[in-house]
């Protein structure tokens, strides 16, 4: 067969071990997954109730432009609608993004380590790929300015980035735009914005206005709860959101996953519950992590990365055995670490009680 010679090298996305496998694994009865980063409080009831009233119109396609759902977004964020493209999950915005604007002979500049999909897309499209290396755990944004050749199309700014959950304040972020040409897009992944608490925090939205050749995108897959759904979105100028529509499938998102996103925007007082509970979840781990002396990423995210000082894998290996699933730091590029998702307060005590345990037995 005439494969494409880039997808022989590529491996597929690899989950983290599924509930019912662990469980079945080591005789368990009750498991906790905390690897990725997924809502531990669910969704919004209004998003439930969705799930009841639509289970009638399954024959239906969807409605591609996803009026009801463009429509609540552009409202929630002040934007136009048709400032606005919908994908199934964040995910396929990354794959319309590198389906259009990258190809052999252009190059694409992002962090490392950072979210997987921008290279593992990069790679599928043919595209020379410029990784610049974290520092401190934070995009160093003069580096991959130093990148940025005419032959750069996208740049990936991951922010808060995971696996670290270091973020770009406002000024250096509005310091990188400034001086990036404008014929690079820079795509601004927003999919914890929600968690975010730091002051310095840019409001990226307004952004949009200034620098055509920005692209935010979120998703309702986090703080929303609705990761099975699938949906996520981009915000970019009008331009570019119809440059790049043809790209994306017509029905990409769901009917139901449409409407139970819309709902659960309207429920900000769910999401202002969870992002003091993150909050308050994170303290947790702080707190842990002092008092063991372990080295840590402040985060702004729903997740830390601690360091374990020893294989991650192990750490990782041991914590399913006792019915916790976190990601091994080992697959994220920092392999003494590893990566929780921030939980209810008792699971992240739960966690911290069987680390506990691994750190005392491995000394
Ligand atoms: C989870 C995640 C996404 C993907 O989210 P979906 O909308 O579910 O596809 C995108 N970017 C980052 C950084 C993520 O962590």
């Amino acid at each position: 067969m005439k494969w494409k010679e880039a997808i022989l090298n590529l491996k597929p996305y690899q989950p983290g071990r599924s509930i019912e496998e662990v469980k079945k694994a080591y005789g368990l009865e009750q498991i906790t997954k905390l690897a990725s980063n997924e809502n531990p409080f669910g969704c919004s009831e209004k998003a439930k109730d969705v799930m009841k009233n639509y289970g009638n119109s399954l024959a239906l396609y969807p409605d591609g432009y996803a009026t009801v759902l463009r429509s609540a977004v552009s409202e929630h964020l002040g934007v136009q609608e048709q400032e606005l493209i919908f994908g199934n999950g964040s995910d396929e915005i990354i794959q319309v993004i590198s389906r259009s604007l990258l190809y052999p002979g252009v190059n694409t500049v992002m962090a490392t380590p950072t979210f997987p999909q921008y290279k593992h897309n990069a790679v599928l499209e043919g595209a020379e790929i410029r990784e610049v290396p974290l520092v401190d755990g934070e995009h160093d944004l003069d580096s991959m300015l130093g990148a940025i050749d005419e032959n750069t199309s996208v740049v990936w700014v991951c922010s808060p980035n995971n696996p670290t959950g270091r973020y770009v304040p406002q000024n250096v972020l509005v310091d990188f735009l400034n001086k990036v040409p404008e014929q690079v897009l820079v795509v601004l992944d927003e999919a914890y914005y929600e968690y975010v608490d730091a002051q310095d925090y840019p409001d990226t939205i307004k952004l949009l206005g200034q620098y055509k050749n920005l692209m935010v995108l979120r998703t309702f897959s986090k703080i929303y709860g609705l990761a099975s759904y699938r949906v996520g979105y981009g915000a970019a100028h009008s331009e570019l959101i119809s440059r790049l529509d043809p790209a994306r499938e017509p029905f990409n998102t769901n009917t139901i996953g449409q409407f139970a996103a819309a709902a659960a925007l309207e429920d900000q007082e769910f999401i202002a519950y969870c992002h003091e509970m993150n909050k308050k979840g994170l303290a947790q781990f702080y707190d842990f992590c002092e008092k063991e002396g372990l080295k840590y990423y402040p985060s702004q995210g729903n997740f830390i990365l601690i360091d374990v000082k020893g294989p991650g894998d192990e750490a990782f290996q041991f914590l399913m055995e006792k019915g916790y699933i976190v990601r091994s730091g080992n697959a994220l590029g920092f392999p003494t670490s590893i990566r929780v998702t921030v939980g209810s307060p008792e699971q992240n005590e739960g966690v911290i009680r069987q680390l506990t345990e691994f750190l005392t037995s491995n000394k």
